[in-house]
């Protein structure tokens, strides 16, 4: 019971946060994907675009238990946990699940909620819609249109110039920096 209004709670906050254009000053430095933890997971590509389709019993042996609860069993991450909701990194985020591309860092704003947020995701087919009517809300739930593993929910109280906002959990993100962002952040760190 206390879990289920635990759910409720973050479902209700996860519609009705604000969003504001401030920029975050945070400094922290995403690493790139561990590539490691994909070893067993023989769809993760960056390049393949062709659909995925492995039942849940299979994903819950190749995804660490956080990202499953999340991608497989629509779960939500506590807010204001994910590495990546402060981040000003640029780069392009992927689903963790599949590596499917997803948002382009460039789309990302600050929206206050305590979870990543994008205005626009990288392309039409990069996700996929569906109407969530669960927790007496109607809401828009956003899946990966490659594997269609949850990522979170889309709202019209974003900025332009698209007035969306994805309010995606961050554990279901993979990020990797653009080459150009890389190579200028190591030769700044030479010469400091
Ligand atoms: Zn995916």
């Amino acid at each position: 019971m206390i879990k289920t209004l635990g759910i409720i709670l973050l479902s209700f906050t996860m519609q009705y946060c604000t969003y504001s254009q401030s920029q975050s000053t945070s400094n922290q430095k995403i690493s790139n994907m561990d590539s490691t933890k994909k070893a067993n997971n023989s769809v993760y590509s960056h390049t393949d675009q062709s659909k995925v389709n492995v039942s849940n019993d299979e994903w819950k042996k190749v995804l660490p238990k956080e990202i499953y609860d999340v991608a497989r069993l629509k779960g939500t991450e506590r807010p204001y946990t994910s590495k990546f909701e402060k981040s000003n990194d640029i780069g392009t985020y992927y689903c963790a699940v599949c590596g499917n591309a997803l948002f382009r860092s460039d789309t990302k704003f600050d929206a206050g909620c305590g979870w990543p947020s994008f205005y626009e995701p990288i392309s039409k087919t990069s996700v996929i819609y569906l109407e969530d009517n669960t927790y007496g809300m109607t809401r828009t739930e956003v899946e990966c249109g490659r594997c269609k593993s949850h990522l979170g929910h889309v709202f019209n109280d974003g900025p332009p110039p698209t007035g969306m906002r994805y309010c995606i959990n961050g554990v279901v993100l993979d990020f990797e920096k653009a080459k150009d962002a890389e190579k200028k952040y190591n030769e700044q760190n030479k010469h400091s």
